[in-house]
Order: C-alpha cells, then sequence, then structure tokens
C-alpha cells in the first residue's frame, strides 16, 4: 500500500503497482491556508482521492496537526514539549468541530469499499470510544448506509501496552513506527544527531510491535505498518516476521519492495524476526 497526500499521490500511487492506500495523511489538507476546509471543501478533495484509487481500498487518518506538523491558524499555545503535547486525537478533542467536520466530509465519500478511518496518536481506551460514538452519530445523520470501518494508529507505547483493549475496540491497527521509535526511545525523531540510533529494530519497539501484533491476532483484526519502517529493506522482513502483512509506504518505495520482498519467505521472515 502507499502513504499519500493527495489525488496526485493517489494517481502515482496506482502507476507504482500499491494495492491501495493504507494512509492518507489528512494535515495536508489542512495546511498552507489560512482557515481549516470547509465540509464540501474537504468532501470533493476525500472524493478526488478515492476517485484516483479507482476502487482500491483507502485508510484516511484524520487529521494529526500538533507536534512535528504545527498548522499556524489553530493558534495553539506554546508548549515546551510538542511532541507530548497536544497533538493528533488531543488537539481533535479540544476542538471537536474539527474532527466533526472532517469526519462529517469523509461519510459523504461516494465510494464501492468501505471508508477506513483511522485515528492518530491514541494514548488511551476513551479516545476510541468518543470517536466511534461520534461516527456513530454522524453516520446516523450523514450517511446511514456508508460502511465504515474505524482503526487506530498504534504509535505510543501506551497504545501497544494495552493493545488486547484497543483491539477490542476497533477494526484495524496500524503500526506508527516513527512516532513508536520515537516515544519508546525517548529520541526526537527530528534530531539529525540522533537520527543514526533511532532503530525501529531496537529490542524494545520490537517487542511493543510484537505485543500489538500479538493482540490484533487474538482478536481477529489486521495490524498494517505505516510508519517509514514499512518501505526499510532491512525492517520490512522482521516486521512480516512479527506477523504484520499489511505495509504502507511511499509511491516511490512500492516496486522495489515488492520485488525484493516477493523473493522470500513467510518461515524465512519468521526465523529472522525470531
Ligand atoms: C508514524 O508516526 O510512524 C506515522 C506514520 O505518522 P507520521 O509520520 O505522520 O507521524
Ligand atoms: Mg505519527
Amino acid at each position: 500500500n502507499a502513504n499519500i497526500t493527495s489525488a496526485e499521490d493517489a494517481a502515482a500511487a496506482v502507476l507504482a503497482g500499491a494495492e491501495g492506500c493504507g494512509l492518507m495523511r489528512t494535515e495536508f489538507v489542512f495546511m498552507e491556508r489560512r482557515q481549516p476546509p470547509g465540509q464540501e471543501e474537504q468532501r470533493r478533495i476525500y472524493q478526488a482521492v478515492s476517485d484516483a484509487l479507482e476502487g482500491r481500498p483507502m485508510v484516511v487518518r484524520t487529521l494529526d496537526a500538533g507536534g512535528d506538523k504545527p498548522i499556524a491558524y489553530l493558534d495553539q499555545p506554546v508548549e515546551e514539549n510538542p511532541a507530548l503535547g497536544i497533538r493528533g486525537i488531543r488537539l481533535c478533542q479540544q476542538s471537536p468541530e474539527l474532527l466533526r467536520t472532517q469526519l462529517q466530509a469523509l461519510l459523504q465519500v461516494e465510494r464501492a469499499e468501505p471508508l477506513q478511518v483511522m485515528i492518530p496518536m491514541i494514548s488511551a481506551i476513551d479516545e476510541v470510544l468518543q470517536v466511534r460514538n461520534l461516527l456513530d452519530e454522524l453516520k446516523a445523520e450523514v450517511a446511514p448506509s456508508c460502511e465504515v470501518r474505524l482503526g487506530v494508529m498504534i504509535e505510543t507505547p501506551a497504545a501497544a501496552l494495552i493493545a488486547d483493549r484497543l483491539a477490542a475496540a476497533v477494526d484495524f491497527f496500524s503500526i506508527g513506527t516513527n512516532d513508536l521509535t520515537q516515544y519508546t526511545l525517548c529520541m526526537d525523531r527530528g534530531e539529525p544527531a540522533l537520527a543514526s540510533r533511532l532503530d525501529v529494530l531496537h529490542p524494545a519497539v520490537l517487542a511493543l510491535i510484537e505485543q500489538t501484533v500479538k493482540a490484533a491476532t487474538g482478536a481477529g483484526i489486521e495490524t498494517a505498518i505505516c510508519g517509514g519502517a514499512a518501505g526499510d529493506m532491512l525492517a520490512a522482513p522482521v516486521l512480516l516476521g512479527l506477523g504484520v502483512r499489511e505495509l504502507s509506504m511511499p509511491a516511490s518505495l512500492v516496486p522495489r519492495q515488492k520485488a525484493r520482498l516477493r523473493r522470500l519467505s513467510i518461515e524465512q521472515c519468521s526465523g529472522l524476526a525470531a
């Protein structure tokens, strides 16, 4: 699968041989503007992305602003530690209209495949239950016949550690290895001096990924990887060995990664992970 931000990206993903979109980062729909896009504008953008995917699966992540993705007009107070501050779902809890408008727009997208909505920066079960309630309420209002699947990003150690409980509340997981590695190792993902040690193959990160996949498997749901590790040739086989069966990466990496991974068997990957 491909990680995308626009309809142009979606078309490139199809050309590159991606089987769908495993992560649409919607922050880009909100950036380089003076105010948030309205419901109709968002609906048109998401519809264009869906059309460009030509019936392939589409996972749309709700707004993940804050932290390393600041949005000027949202007027966030200066934070001492933005990575640990009001970002992702926390920002949407603080400004519920943002999420409400976005979900309403998404629910109106016409497509044959189910709509898949994913929430970023989850660290507690109540965050998921709040979004589930809101989604159910809006679906009844806006699009009762829309088929929706709700998933969460596993990108905080807390989410990985309560993965069994989260798995009972959602339809799929996608592991954000960029943030999961940053938060597990306490190393800023944007700090060049630490870049060589920001390693997804650190045993602590792998243990959290393994625990997440086990919880998902136990609950009968799928775990994808949408962080940078999915497109990494050294890491991807280990992740497959841990039970991950879906990888989402920039479209430009899809052909190479497909060609390389096809040469490996799952047994080889399991051996590597062990
Ligand atoms: C991640 O954290 O791995 C992820 C995919 O999200 P982002 O890089 O957009 O924070
Ligand atoms: Mg992230």
